[in-house]
């Protein structure tokens, strides 16, 4: 799953909308809990699943019977119990003999007259009915609140809440192989797992019937249907499929055309070729993310990106990660949902060796920058935690940036570990040995160990079983008499029963004129004194040159070494981090250094994060030079120097940036602008501001700049202007922006927390959680009703944000950070 709440970067200025960095409360007793939990006991073992089902757009219905073939585990099996919320069950039989049934507790429970013996094969089939479903199955119409709508309906099982849609035993550890056989009203058409064996008629109706021959954990079941397109393209044999609305074909091959690119890559890097007979992607409105359903990915629509916006956007990401999925997900998938960084963390790490692959290490190397970020800020302002836990409230608490980047990050540090050749082995190996079955971390341990003789105990230990990650700080000297570079390595986080110190090897890599040295040591103790030999006195020293640590630094080196790494570093991270320690200096010299470095930088994202650090000198030495960037051609890069410009509160700056706002080729430029125009309270602009809330672009990118302008230049009329926009029939994008931003205003005006309540119970369950996220970001207790009314609803994940914004307000330190 890729979930672009949380994930939120990618996404125009949609961070913050749960709060952005700030140390919080610790949340870890109140979204964890203390009660280990197991994955449950089977009486059965599920074989096969045969939904045989009609979709009733209209009564917003589902109904027909589930066929489940089952083997009893030991003898005497007389009850059957299957997960099952809101099911209408209206009538039950066991290899065609009715059986009594009743449901309580979410379970349906089925009484055989005959008892099952062990091993003994049985089909039970089910007749249901499913209405107005809470969870599981999402209807999608257009109305007053969203008129651009389609018509749809999707699945949305993982974690728990395949139980919302089919009766089940719903847990990852059970796999089976199954079909879907599924009426549409005819010009619809349904897309589900594996093999389209038949369409025929029924009536009214369509109906298609798919096969998935090889086994797969039930959440992966998928039912998708719509007035779709479809365009097929091929990878060596196996049809490639995009499905999306009538007339956004070429918007899917924009977002979803490196799909085949990347089937390659997998299959080549790991050597187990694409596990599966297609593999198919279905975008479809109102859909929180990316979900890699086996077979059949379910995409945001966002992954249909216009032609404007597709000169600074792409899905490459998403698309790379539900795809990795199919083999770290669902061909070897993670026993219970301790283990979710199995999956992933793998699908994370494997959608940045695909970009390093297509697009360089510098942009692999930029994600895992923004990795270790989003995993910090988690580790301090929610909690800190191991990556693998039992101890948890919900299993949608693990979704989170432990699971997501540090795992990530770790399975980088194991491919160091390793070596290229060994990790590769290992990969293979893993997913060869457990493929169609479940796996703990002591399963990949264990492959690992197979494949290389390694025990790396240890090394999981550290990283997985524990918690944190090394603080350094390190002082460099240089003693001209022994020729020697001195270095004083500390290591300075807390070290506590959870959080270790940390063992791990580490280059230091010095530099002079026309020669180099890298010096590999091993990390092991609190402190470390390193001195080595150089040939003369180095012109910069360098520690972690290649990035492969997850870690903070405070590098204590003169300013000349930071001014030679922020022009010849080798790696774009280097580079950016130079550029960081040299805006501190905040001199014009350095300022000077700095608008030629961003001037001669080839990579987009070393350049903005310089653009960044000169906005942070914030002298007129540095207005200057940034005002002179802003011809820079890339609009990556031009975006991050209006949003430097914005700290400038000047007439002369609106007057620059008032013409990108009106106008610019880039979508990206244009909504920044918009927002800084708002930052620099140039009243005479709010005009401008307005227009914009109307312009239609891809995923509201200018209205919702224009938003946070609007919220920005503290205009009388800001607040009414928010409300609206909090409001439908805008889009949800826009409709995002404006409740983070009406968070602004909650101490201003009484009446935001009741507003931002209401919206909290919005038919649109996006909406709700960017709601939830809101309050739990307001001071004010009288969010707590709604809040726990919130922890009453069906979805999962609304709980579980609900939850923390709960224990954000009660632990009476809310973000008083904000601007
Ligand atoms: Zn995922």
């Amino acid at each position: 799953m890729e979930d672009s709440f949380l994930r939120c970067r990618r996404f125009y200025r949609f961070e913050g909308a749960l709060g952005a960095g700030r140390e919080g409360p610790n949340l870890k007793a109140a979204l964890l809990g203390k009660t280990p939990r197991y994955a449950p006991d089977r009486a059965f073992d599920t074989l096969h699943v045969f939904l045989d089902l009609a979709v009733d757009f209209r009564r917003r219905s589902l109904s027909g019977t589930c066929r489940t073939t089952i083997r009893a585990f030991a003898d005497g099996l007389r009850r059957l119990e299957f997960d099952a919320v809101d099911l209408r069950v209206s009538g039950a039989e066991v290899d065609g003999e009715a059986a009594s049934s009743r449901q309580s507790g979410g379970k349906l429970i089925l009484s055989l007259k005959k008892p099952l013996s062990a091993s003994q094969e049985a089909e039970v089939a089910v007749r249901y009915r499913v209405e107005r479903p809470r969870a599981g199955l999402h209807f999608v119409y257009p109305g007053p609140h969203s008129p651009a709508n389609p018509v749809q309906v999707w699945s949305q099982s993982q974690p728990e809440d395949a139980r919302y849609w089919f009766p089940c035993h719903d847990s990852p550890h059970e796999k089976a192989t199954s079909e879907v056989r599924v009426a549409v009203p005819r010009g619809f058409l349904a897309v589900s797992n594996g093999v389209l064996s038949e369409v025929s008629r029924r009536g009214p109706f369509s109906v298609f019937h798919w096969r998935m021959s090889q086994p797969h954990s039930l959440y992966l079941i998928s039912l998708a249907a719509g007035r779709f397109s479809e365009i097929t393209q091929d990878w060596d044999g196996i049809p490639v499929t995009y499905y999306c609305e009538k007339g956004r074909e070429e918007d899917a091959r924009r977002g979803l055309g490196m799909t085949p690119k990347a089937l390659a890559y997998f299959s080549r890097m790991t050597g187990v070729r694409y596990p599966y007979e297609k593999y198919a992607q279905v975008a479809v409105a109102e859909y929180p993310g990316g979900m890699e359903h086996t077979t059949c990915t379910t995409q945001t629509d966002a992954v249909l990106i216009d032609k404007r916006a597709s000169l600074d956007n792409d899905m490459d990401l998403l698309v790379a990660h539900e795809l990795a999925h199919q083999w770290f997900g669902d061909l070897v998938t993670c026993r219970d949902w301790s283990h979710a960084w199995l999956n992933e963390g793998f699908a994370t790490y494997f959608e940045i060796l695909f970009q390093g692959h297509e697009k360089g290490d510098d942009e692999a190397d930029y994600e895992l920058f923004h990795n270790a970020q989003v995993y910090f800020d988690e580790d301090s302002r929610r909690y800190r935690r191991p990556i693998v836990t039992n101890t948890f409230k919900h299993p949608w608490t693990l979704f989170d940036r432990h699971t997501y980047e540090k795992g990530a990050w770790v399975l980088h540090m194991l491919r160091r570990e390793l070596g290229d050749g060994l990790w590769w082995k290992s990969v293979g190996h893993y997913l060869r040995k457990y493929r169609d079955r479940t796996v703990e971390t002591s399963d990949l341990i264990e492959a690992i160990g197979e494949a290389t003789g390694r025990n790396l105990k240890p090394f999981f230990d550290q990283w997985v079983f524990k918690s944190g990650y090394p603080q350094f700080r390190i002082q460099y000297a240089w003693d001209p008499k022994g020729r020697r570079a001195r270095l004083w390595v500390l290591q300075t986080q807390e070290v506590g029963e959870e959080a270790p110190l940390f063992k791990m090897p580490v280059e230091f890599r010095c530099a002079g004129r026309g020669w180099a040295r890298s010096f590999s040591e091993r990390i092991s103790e609190k402190e470390h004194r390193f001195s080595f030999r150089l040939p003369g006195e180095p012109s910069n020293v360098e520690f972690d040159p290649e990035h492969w640590i997850l870690k903070k630094v405070a590098f204590h080196k003169p300013y000349r070494m930071w001014s030679h790494q922020l022009l010849n570093g080798e790696r774009a991270q280097s580079r950016h981090e130079a550029a960081v320690a040299v805006a501190r200096w905040g001199s014009e010299e350095s300022v000077r250094l700095l608008e030629r470095a961003i001037r001669r930088e080839g990579f987009w994202g070393a350049g903005r994060e310089m653009i960044r650090a000169l906005g942070s000198v914030k002298s007129e030495a540095a207005f200057q030079a940034l005002k002179g960037l802003l011809n820079l051609e890339n609009p990556k890069m031009r975006r991050a120097v209006v949003e430097a410009l914005s700290q400038y509160r000047r007439p002369q700056t609106a007057a620059l940036i008032a013409p990108m706002a009106r106008r610019d080729q880039s979508l990206l430029v244009e909504a920044e602008a918009s927002r800084a125009l708002g930052a620099l309270r140039d009243q005479r602009c709010l005009g401008l501001l307005v227009r914009n809330l109307g312009k239609r672009t891809y995923r509201d990118a200018v209205s919702a700049g224009a938003v946070a302008g609007i919220a920005e230049s503290r205009h009388p009329s800001a607040l009414k202007i928010l409300r609206r926009m909090s409001r439908p029939p805008n889009g949800f994008w826009a409709r995002a922006a404006a409740i983070r931003s009406l968070c602004d205003y909650a101490r201003l005006s009484s009446e935001v927390v009741g507003w931002i309540c209401e919206l909290a119970k919005d038919p649109d369950e996006r909406v709700n959680l960017v709601a939830i996220g809101a309050l739990g970001q307001i001071e004010d207790e009288r969010a707590l009703p709604a809040l726990k009314a919130a922890l009453t609803s069906p979805n999962s994940r609304i709980r579980v944000y609900a939850e923390e914004a709960i224990a954000r307000i009660r632990a009476g330190a809310p973000d008083k950070n904000r601007k």
